[in-house]
């Protein structure tokens, strides 16, 4: 018999985006959320809490590394680095990748988005057993409010501000952030549309300012299952501006490092090629 079904996420009020599906792979529910894998024709192995598109084989790329590479190449020696949400592993992954660093803390809502994501997508949750992961499964807005731990690098890789991922987005949580940063500390947090959302970003910006980052770039990229297709992560340093990296230095350390989207062009040309509506 044939499988011909369509998902279809409702992005908007006005604005849904299906994909034709091949299978479907698992439905679970957790103590927060929906969790499903679907096996589309398009995307490959796609991950969607509460009917939300989250991540997908085919897009994830783009997503993963713009989170972790431009702030992990910005700070010159990160050795400890604060991964917030990301329960698929994708930015632990890229995280990974970086020699310098020794340990991750990666503290996750929802271990069972976790377990689910080790059992479907092993290309995106290989890396969170390697021995520098200790996955912490606990909230992240209390975990930076109570955590006398101090960071290199915080990447905030978390969903929409709904539910128990809202307060990722309110000032207390950047105030944290900002506590929890060594003086040379650089964080990144996905900030939605720029085309839906420019209200929020803007918000996000004067929170991140007002926490006491000098530094603030947003950075901006194209990915096609998230709504509008246009998406935004924002950047904010305590000391080092991505715009005055060594490229040089970027270039060789690339030479042992697989990335698929990101290189020294892509270091400084994703913040400088910003919209100048967001600039
Ligand atoms: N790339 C995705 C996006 O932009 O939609 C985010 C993917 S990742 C799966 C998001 C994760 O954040 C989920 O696994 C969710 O359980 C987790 N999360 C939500 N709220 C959280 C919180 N307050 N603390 C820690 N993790 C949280």
């Amino acid at each position: 018999m044939k499988f011909d079904a369509w998902y279809t996420e409702p992005q908007t009020e006005n604005l849904s985006l299906s994909t034709k599906l091949k299978n479907i792979l698992y439905v679970g529910q957790s103590k927060y959320q929906e969790i499903q894998i679907l096996d589309t024709y398009e995307f490959g192995k796609v991950l969607i809490l509460e009917n939300t598109y989250q991540t997908t084989e085919r897009d994830e790329f783009i997503y993963h590394e713009l989170i972790s590479h431009p702030a992990l190449f910005t700070h010159e020696n990160p050795k400890k680095v604060l991964v917030i949400g990301g329960g698929d592993g994708g930015t632990v992954r890229e995280v990974v990748k970086h020699e310098s660093v020794e340990k991750i803390d990666f503290v996750e809502l929802d271990g069972m988005v976790v377990e689910v994501s080790k059992q479907f997508l092993p290309s995106l949750s290989c890396e969170i057993d390697n021995p520098k992961v200790n996955t912490i499964i606990t909230d992240g807005i209390e975990y930076v409010a109570k955590t006398k731990e101090k960071y290199d690098v915080i990447l905030v890789d978390c969903p929409d501000p709904v539910g128990p991922a809202a307060g990722l987005f309110e000032k207390e949580f950047y105030n944290n952030l900002f506590k929890c940063l060594n003086d040379d500390g650089i964080m990144v947090q996905q900030t939605e549309s720029p085309l839906l959302h420019e209200t929020l970003i803007n918000k996000i910006k004067g929170h991140l300012k007002d926490a006491g980052f000098p530094v603030i770039r947003p950075l901006v990229c194209s990915i096609p299952t998230y709504p509008s297709g246009f998406w935004s992560f924002t950047l904010a340093s305590k000391k080092n501006d991505p715009l005055t990296s060594d490229v040089n230095e970027i270039q060789d350390k690339l030479k042992n490092m697989p990335t698929k989207y990101y290189d020294q062009d892509v270091h400084k040309g994703v913040f400088l090629a910003t919209p100048r509506y967001l600039k």
